[in-house]
């Protein structure tokens, strides 16, 4: 089982990254930001608390989030791995994930930290407010979910180096380059 966890800040390239790993190793992809969006567009209970929460560019309460993963992972048949892309974004979420694959008899293989400059981060997500219309990548939302990210997410990035998982990956520049870059940490990983 290869179960990767894929972090960054936001815009720093987690989902188009995560599909170029998804096609080259064959395992499942879990992106939570896609999830919430997905029930959002359904209009479902869990859809319009999720919407109150991420227009304010504040995070989903945990307990609510760690049940959603763990519902997704078991709809997975036959898996050969899974890729983490937006969870976990808390020490809290991080906690659960390792018990929830512990229970499975399995582990994170490895955590890709992701690094991008913060005025790249914005350039970037406001391009994409721009082009997707995505409701959170205003200028004014994205600053806060900047500041969360660094409060609430980043001391992850010391949790997993405790863990002896952390992969530092420059998430600046050639998207092909930092494909290349994220295959030889997993190649290394898994050897
Ligand atoms: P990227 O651009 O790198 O894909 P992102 O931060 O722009 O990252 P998503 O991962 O799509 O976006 O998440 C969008 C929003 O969904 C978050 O700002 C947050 O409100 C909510 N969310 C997603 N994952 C989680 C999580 N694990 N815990 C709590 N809230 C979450
Ligand atoms: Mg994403």
């Amino acid at each position: 089982m290869l179960n990767i966890v894929i972090f960054g800040a936001p815009g720093s390239g987690k989902g188009t990254q995560s599909e170029r790993i998804v096609e080259k190793y064959g395992i499942n992809h879990i992106s939570t930001g896609d999830v919430l969006r997905a029930e959002i567009k359904n209009g479902t209970e869990l859809g319009k608390t999720a919407k109150g929460y991420i227009d304010q560019g504040q995070l989903i309460p945990d307990s609510l989030m760690i049940d959603i993963l763990a519902s997704v992972l078991d709809s997975f048949k036959d898996s050969k791995g899974v890729i983490f892309d937006g969870f976990p974004r808390t020490i809290a979420q991080a906690e659960a994930l390792k018990k929830m694959l512990a229970e499975r008899g399995q582990t994170v293989t490895l955590m890709l930290d992701l690094e991008v400059p913060e005025d790249e981060l914005m350039k970037r997500l406001i391009l994409r407010g721009q082009q997707s219309g995505r409701a959170d990548d205003n200028e004014e939302t994205i600053k806060k979910r900047l500041v969360v990210y660094h409060s609430q997410t980043a001391p992850l990035i010391d949790w997993y180096k405790q863990e002896g998982l952390h992969s530092h990956i420059n998430g600046l520049g050639d998207l092909e380059k930092i494909t290349a870059d994220i295959c030889t940490a997993i190649d290394k990983a898994v050897k």
